[in-house]
């Protein structure tokens, strides 16, 4: 893990703590992770990006984790 004093949250002004993300992107991210292990004991195999696709399509998915899904997508794509 490596942090650069400057770096800057990817999604917002905020400072980022880990990987590329500010506290409340990371938390999201977290429990991005926490669910999704959730979803492969109850649904089976589903792939992180297939998992944050219908994520997406949720309602009541949170702000902050809405906006993790997008660029976790993004880096997705080949
Ligand atoms: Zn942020």
């Amino acid at each position: 893990m490596t942090v650069k004093l400057e770096s800057r949250c990817i999604l917002c002004v905020r400072k980022a703590i880990e990987e590329k993300y500010c506290k409340y992107h990371y938390e999201a991210l977290q429990s991005l992770r926490v669910h999704y292990e959730i979803w492969k004991s109850r649904y089976g195999k589903i792939s992180w990006h297939d998992y944050l696709r219908r994520l997406k399509k949720i309602k009541y998915t949170g702000k902050w984790v809405k906006e993790v899904i997008e660029v976790e997508l993004k880096m997705c794509k080949k």
